[in-house]
Order: structure tokens, then C-alpha cells, then sequence
């Protein structure tokens, strides 16, 4: 593999890329500007493999909705999440990767070689395709969420805890990712709510029970969010004890921090005729590898990731993927 590419050619390889109208040819197609996104498009770039790398609806990814990033490695005073994506863009951009605004809208892994449209225009051909697509995290749909965003709600308790140490806050779900977040900021926080609209926690036994002993967790079951208040920031929030029941009752809480865990959207809707999924939708990919059950197609980052989702670890999944379509495409050719 070719470590550095000559500056001098990247300029032409770019123009060769360009949409020519209706349909291109492409060798790597990478789809997602995620830290997996970008990642695979570093390392593909400098292998050669001139990447096109379309950014999607939301460029750069779910940290642009991040304030500050300070557990990636290399950044000892942080980073913003917006910067860092900035950063990486610039990093794949210098190695040759063209990168383009526009959405994956359609996709055809029926034969080679893989067509994607792009924006339900574009058909774009390639050798190889990384999907990098991401997840959504679900919010509730109330106005408060996006008043209040990066001023004290947040869908990521490992990325936007740390602001919050020694102050009190509320987790809103029941399932394992909301026992995860909330024994997390327990460590951190002064006291931790867990808001749960049913009269049980759907979480595994082991979480129920870790959650149950930790001593600053108090879950209210049976509460609806109804909304957020706050001068410069959220400063607590409405609830509803009981809705719809006789024993309705409104249930005011202070808070600094209001934490989303009812759980994520891989966005892999337009592969899912292809690539198998599970139930929720993440791209099931074979061990220790990122290749889907069709060749040339490969995945990375929290489209094909239900545990860690990080963006250290969507970045190594991404370095991943670019080297798995660096050998499929050197053991074919
Ligand atoms: P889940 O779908 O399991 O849980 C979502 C939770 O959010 C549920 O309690 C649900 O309530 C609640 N919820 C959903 N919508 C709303 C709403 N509008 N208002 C209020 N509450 C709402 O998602 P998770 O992200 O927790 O887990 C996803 C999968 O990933 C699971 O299979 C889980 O086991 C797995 N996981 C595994 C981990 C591990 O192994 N370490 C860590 C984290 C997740 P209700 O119960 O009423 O539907």
C-alpha cells in the first residue's frame, strides 16, 4: 500500500470524480461524514483509492450537536465537537478525497458494480461502497429539546457528562442504554433522576439492579416530560405523574442537565433490502471485520455499532473499513 500520495496528481484525480451528469464511476464511495466517515476516507485516500465521500443531511455528523469533545485521544484541552469534525474533514480532504454535499437517497447491491443515487438524481457506481451513515438519537418532540440544545440536553451522557459534575440531572428511558447512562453520571453527579413512562424498567436484570442500589438515583416511574424551564439553560423540568389517569398530577423537578436515552436510529433504511440488519436496524457486519453479507460493501461507525458508539471507536471502525476495501479491491483486481 501506498503510505503518501503526490500532491501534484491530487488535483487531477479530483477532476476525474466530478458528477458528469447522470452516472459515475467511482472506486470507493463513502457515505457519511461522521469521525467513521472521515476516517475511512483518510486511510482510502492514501491507499489510492481516490474516495468520493458524500457528508448527508446532517455534514460532520452527530458531534456537530456536541459542545465540547474531551475523551478523544490527542486533544488534552478538547476540542469542539464542530472543530474536530472540521479538522478531519481537512485531513481527508489533503490526502485527495472529494467531498461532496448531498444525500444518499436510494441504493443497488443487486450486481456489481454498486449503484447509489445521490439526492434521487446522481447515480453514482462503485467498486466499493462504506456505508458510515450514522444514528439518530430519538428525542421526545417537544419544543423544549431543541430551545434547550447544547444548553443542557443532551442525547450522549459519556460525550456531555463531564459538564455536569456535581449537579443534579435526569435521565429519560428505561431500557439499558438509560441504566448505562445514568450509572455513568451517578458517578459524576450530585443526584441523578431517571424518568420512565412505564411501572418498570425494561433495562436487563443486572442494570435494574445496579440502578436500584446506586444511592443518588431516584427513578420516577410512570412520568411523562411535559417540559423543560430555564433562564439561560434548563434549569428543571414539568412532569406528569400518571397521565391520562385519575391520579394525574403535575410533578416539577430541578435539573441542570436532561439526558435522552429512549434510544437510536441506525440509518440504514435504503440498505435494508440488501444488507442484513438486526430488529432495530444496525448493519450486522462479520466478526472482527466491517464487511456486510455483500461483497464490497462495508460498514462502519454507529450505523453498524449499538454498544460503544463513540467517536474514537467509529474512527477505528472506519480505518477498518478502508483497509477491508483496500484488500477486497487489490485480491480482485
Ligand atoms: P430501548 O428501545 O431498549 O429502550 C428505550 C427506552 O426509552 C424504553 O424504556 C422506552 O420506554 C423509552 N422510550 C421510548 N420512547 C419514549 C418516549 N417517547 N417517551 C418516554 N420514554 C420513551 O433502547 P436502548 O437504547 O436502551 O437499547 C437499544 C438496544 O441496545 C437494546 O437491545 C439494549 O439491550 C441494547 N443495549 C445494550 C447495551 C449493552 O449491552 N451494554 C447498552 C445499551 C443498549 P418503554 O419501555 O415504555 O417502551
Amino acid at each position: 500500500m501506498e503510505l503518501f500520495k503526490s500532491m501534484d496528481n491530487l488535483e487531477e484525480e479530483k477532476k476525474d470524480t466530478q458528477p458528469t451528469g447522470e452516472t459515475e464511476k467511482v472506486k470507493c464511495l463513502i457515505i457519511g461524514s461522521g469521525p467513521a466517515g472521515y476516517t475511512a476516507a483518510i486511510y482510502a485516500a492514501r491507499a489510492n483509492l481516490s474516495p468520493v465521500l458524500y457528508e448527508g443531511l446532517q455534514p460532520g455528523g452527530q458531534l456537530t450537536t456536541t459542545t465540547e469533545v474531551e475523551n478523544y485521544p490527542g486533544y488534552p484541552e478538547g476540542v469542539t465537537g464542530p472543530v474536530m469534525m472540521e479538522d478531519l474533514k481537512k485531513q481527508a480532504e489533503r490526502f485527495g478525497t472529494d467531498v461532496r454535499w448531498g444525500l444518499a437517497t436510494a441504493a443497488d447491491f443487486s450486481a456489481e458494480p454498486h449503484k447509489i443515487t445521490i439526492d434521487n438524481k446522481t447515480i453514482v457506481e462503485a467498486e466499493t461502497v462504506i456505508i458510515a451513515t450514522g444514528a439518530t438519537a430519538k428525542y421526545l418532540g417537544i419544543d423544549a429539546e431543541t430551545k434547550y440544545a447544547g444548553m443542557g440536553v443532551s442525547a450522549c451522557a459519556t460525550c456531555d457528562g463531564f459538564f455536569y459534575k456535581g449537579k443534579d440531572v435526569a435521565v429519560v428511558g428505561g431500557g439499558d442504554t438509560a441504566a448505562e447512562e445514568a450509572l455513568y453520571l451517578a458517578g459524576l453527579c450530585n443526584k441523578v433522576y431517571v424518568i420512565i413512562r412505564k411501572d418498570y424498567m425494561r433495562a436487563s436484570k443486572v442494570m435494574v439492579d445496579r440502578v436500584n442500589k446506586a444511592e443518588n438515583i431516584e427513578i420516577l416511574y410512570e412520568h411523562n416530560t411535559k417540559d423543560l424551564f430555564g433562564e439561560n439553560g434548563v434549569e428543571g423540568a414539568n412532569l406528569i405523574y400518571k397521565m391520562g389517569t385519575p391520579e394525574e398530577k403535575d410533578v416539577k423537578i430541578k435539573i441542570d442537565g436532561f439526558f435522552l436515552a429512549i434510544g437510536h436510529t441506525p440509518n440504514s433504511e435504503i440498505f435494508k433490502e440488501y444488507l442484513e440488519t438486526d430488529d432495530v436496524g444496525y448493519i450486522q457486519i462479520l466478526p472482527d471485520s466491517s464487511k456486510t453479507n455483500v461483497e464490497g460493501v462495508f460498514a462502519c461507525g454507529d450505523v453498524m455499532d449499538s454498544i460503544y458508539r463513540q467517536a474514537v471507536t467509529a474512527a477505528g471502525s472506519g480505518c477498518k473499513a478502508a483497509i477491508d476495501a483496500e484488500r477486497y479491491l487489490s485480491e480482485k483486481n
